[in-house]
């Protein structure tokens, strides 16, 4: 498996490049603010984009969606975030701004499954930080977005959060099988074993 990582932005923002061993196809999730970053990394990889994944609509995890998709890339977020990509004061994100909406958005919602460059990525809706954040998971691995990083959880204090909801799904999050890789939207990433045993804010919950 190709997995690369680069967070060189004011926010440290992850963005993820995931792709199969010896496949061309990649996916990008969150693609931060630089799409020639994306690009020069893959093209370096042997590796092209085949499409977007958002794990949730803040600025610094979606700014250069719309760019990296031009006319041809599909790119997923949920239905709760979509706004974000063109209003985000009615999404309810207070001071934000627009980044502008890819050519092909296309919505998605908790337990679809994404059949994108040999994966098999499960969509688990993950409000909280934001109405419409999402985990996207394979057998071995999540993308958690602002959900859960090395040692502690997201934000849930914006206008649009809901700290019930991200209790709901910090608790989903304790249902995925303790081998998980774990591949957040800010920081290292980790495991489910190594967040349940020693994440102050998950064992809160338990
Ligand atoms: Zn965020
Ligand atoms: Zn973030």
């Amino acid at each position: 498996m190709y997995l690369e990582a680069f967070s060189d932005n004011p926010y440290a923002t992850n963005c993820w490049l995931l792709a199969g061993q010896g496949s061309e196809e990649a996916i990008v999730v969150d693609p931060g603010f630089s799409a020639d970053r994306v690009r020069s990394l893959l093209r370096a990889a042997g590796k092209r984009p085949v499409a977007v994944l958002a794990t949730h609509g803040h600025y610094d995890h979606v700014g250069a969606g719309a760019e990296l998709c031009g006319a041809e890339l599909p790119f997923y977020i949920h239905k709760e975030d979509e706004l974000a990509l063109s209003d985000p004061e009615a999404w309810g994100a207070g001071g934000a701004f627009a980044v502008g909406r890819p050519a092909d958005v296309r919505t998605i919602s908790d337990g679809d499954v994404l059949s994108l460059a040999g994966f098999d990525l499960e969509v688990v809706h993950t409000p909280g930080h934001t109405p419409g954040s999402v985990c996207f998971r394979t057998e071995d691995l999540v993308f958690t977005g602002d959900l859960v990083f090395r040692g502690t959880v997201g934000r849930y204090d914006f206008p649009n959060s809901s700290p019930k909801a991200m209790s709901r799904s910090l608790r989903r999050f304790l249902t995925f099988p303790d081998e998980l890789e774990v591949y957040p939207g800010h920081q290292l990433p980790t495991t489910v074993a190594i967040e349940r045993a020693t994440n102050p804010y998950l064992q809160a919950l338990a």
